[in-house]
């Protein structure tokens, strides 16, 4: 049988202080049993990541504290639990992948831009396996994360369950055209990459808010836009307009249309 150790459904950190004697005042998830394949302490891994994501160039604490807290190895197959702490992407079935941790920090850090707080509204779009979600929620008053494979919608389900997180909402369908029933939304941030950033995500996006994605990076020769990769682009919606950031190369799944 599998321990399952209960989880600090919130980050005890200044921002948000837990009430004496409430259940959130506990900061450290209890130590994993050696099993499962870990095979070491789940803590210890996880801060050795950490470390690596601060040796990477990923400064925002709170960002740092909630992958540090929510239990990767529990995201993935039990073939690949040893790889959970690694800065590697991971398959997850479908055809789909786990981002790697690096690339989940730095989106998430370029998302909160500095925030002192928790983030309002958040709506991801591809919940995969449900990690990224299971992070954001420690960073947002409420997600919506949306999926367009039943398969991965009910794994990531599964995968949440055992974090109890009252403010992730798991969604089936199209993200593409967002979720409007969540918007306007402080933040979106997309795991998957299409040509441009959809009408509908700029449009749920409140006024202030800030919108993480990977998309096509602008073609070179126009016979190859194909081959052109993808860019991780910052949209940052103001009174004024919408004001957007190319940044550095990345490489995700493609944003497709329609549920499946
Ligand atoms: N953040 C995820 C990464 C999953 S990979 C994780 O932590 O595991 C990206 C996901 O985006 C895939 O599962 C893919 O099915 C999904 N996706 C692609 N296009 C989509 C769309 N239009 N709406 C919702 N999900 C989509």
């Amino acid at each position: 049988m599998k321990e399952r150790p209960t989880f600090p459904a919130k980050l005890a950190t200044a921002q948000h202080p837990a009430g004496p004697g409430s259940a959130k005042a506990r900061s450290l998830p209890a130590p994993l049993p050696p099993a499962q394949g870990l095979g070491m302490d789940s803590v210890a891994v996880r801060m050795r990541m950490v470390h690596l994501l601060q040796k990477q160039g990923v400064s925002d604490a709170a960002v740092l504290a909630a992958m540090g807290t929510v239990e990767r190895h529990r995201f993935v197959d039990s073939a690949l639990v040893n790889q959970a702490y690694e800065d590697t992407s991971l398959p997850i079935g479908l055809g789909q992948t786990i981002s790697k941790p690096g690339v989940v920090a730095r989106m998430l850090e370029l998302l909160r831009n500095g925030a002192t707080g928790t983030l309002g509204r958040v709506l991801e779009v591809g919940t995969g396996c449900g990690y990224q979600a299971a992070v954001l929620s420690l960073l947002a008053r409420e997600v919506y994360s949306i999926e367009r494979l039943r398969g991965l919608h009910d794994k990531a389900r599964d995968n949440v369950r055992y974090a109890r997180l009252a403010n992730l909402h798991l969604l089936f369908g199209d993200g593409m055209q967002g979720f409007a029933a969540g918007a306007p939304y402080a933040g979106i941030i997309a795991a998957a990459g299409g040509e441009a950033v959809p009408q509908a995500w700029v449009d749920q996006l409140a006024v202030g808010g800030r919108l993480v994605a990977p998309i096509a990076a602008p073609a070179h020769g126009a016979l190859h836009a194909k081959a052109a990769g993808q860019a991780l682009v910052v949209l940052d919606k103001t009174a004024a307009g919408v004001r957007q950031t190319v940044l550095e190369a990345v490489h995700f799944v493609p944003l497709k249309s329609g549920v499946a």
